[in-house]
């Protein structure tokens, strides 16, 4: 059996139709959706991610600012630009690329964004308010992998779930989304005793772990669905996922790809977030 393989940048291609005929609409009447994006520092990937999420804005209709600061800056300055850019009426999203140099508090800065603003859903209260089941931005990463297993009619209510990796930004909010949809969610880290005894009862298993290929085909239930966040670069330069694809595919029933799966579903999402803030300003206005 080989998988069925969840295009990632088919479905993104779909949606960011979608999300830029609302953006045309919005800017019609008097509210073009706009992100602000901070990028600290020179580290090439995140200047990559910069730059994708800058074109992805452009494609959309979706205006974007860009704030650039040197490897040493203070994080006053930032700070300061974080309370420029809540106060702009203008702007719907402000996004900090993470990591961020050593001299910063990454949480006192993800706080200092306004939670309306919030379009990466990382602010302690939006986690609080997706916890609760109320309105609340969604981690753009999380959020894609519903989107991808909602485009292959994935039914979730029973459905065993194993996610494995525990981190703010992937693995705890997977998690919250997967639960509230009716799935029984395990979450599995470094600690978890015997891993290949949950992965292979899962009917979706997540894998977000930034280790190249961790996942092999003997550790999937035949037939279950893949889904692989991780992105990672091997030493040849080329991109891999936390799954080891090639054995993967032969037992699993759908699979995503990397790169071209999670990756661009990610961007789709915080365009998509972007958008919603920009309608929630224009309702209230
Ligand atoms: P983190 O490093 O924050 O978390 C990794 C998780 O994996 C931790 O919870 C860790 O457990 C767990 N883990 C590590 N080793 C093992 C092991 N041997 N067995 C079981 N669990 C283990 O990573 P992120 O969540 O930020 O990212 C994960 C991957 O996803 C990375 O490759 C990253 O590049 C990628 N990523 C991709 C995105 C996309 O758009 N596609 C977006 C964000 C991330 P413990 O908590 O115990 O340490």
């Amino acid at each position: 059996m080989t998988a069925r393989i969840i295009d990632g940048n088919a479905l993104s291609a779909k949606l960011r139709g979608e999300l830029a005929a609302k953006a045309a609409e919005l800017t019609a009447q008097g509210t073009q959706p706009c992100l602000a994006v901070i990028l600290v520092g020179g580290d090439p990937a995140s200047a990559v991610y910069v730059r994708n999420k800058v074109a992805g804005c452009e494609k959309a209709g979706i205006k974007s600012l860009k704030f650039e600061y040197p490897q040493d800056a203070a994080p006053a300055d930032v700070l300061g630009k974080i309370s420029e850019l809540n106060a702009d009426p203008s702007v719907h999203g402000i996004l900090v690329q993470l990591p961020l140099p050593k001299q910063f508090d990454e949480k006192a800065i993800l706080e200092a964004i306004s939670v309306e603003k919030d379009v990466d859903g990382f602010h302690a209260e939006n986690v609080g308010r997706l916890s609760q089941g109320q309105e609340a931005f969604v981690p753009c990463t999380p959020n894609g992998v519903m989107e991808m297993l909602k485009s292959i009619d994935m039914p979730l209510r029973g459905a065993e779930a194993v996610v494995i990796g525990r981190s703010n930004i992937v693995g705890k909010p997977m998690a919250m989304l997967l639960t509230a949809a009716g799935a029984t969610v395990t979450v599995c880290h470094s600690g978890t005793r015997d891993l290949n005894f949950h992965t292979r009862r899962a009917d979706i298993l997540v894998a977000a772990i930034g280790k190249p290929k961790f996942v092999t085909g003997d550790m999937v239930k035949p037939g279950a669905v893949v889904i692989d966040v991780g992105i990672n670069r091997l030493p040849d330069g080329k991109l891999c996922g936390d799954v080891d694809f090639e054995s993967a595919k032969d037992v699993a029933g759908a699979i995503t790809p990397v790169p071209g799966g999670v990756g661009p579903m990610t961007i789709t999402m915080l365009l998509a977030n972007t958008v919603e803030s920009a309608t929630r300003a224009a309702r209230k206005a």
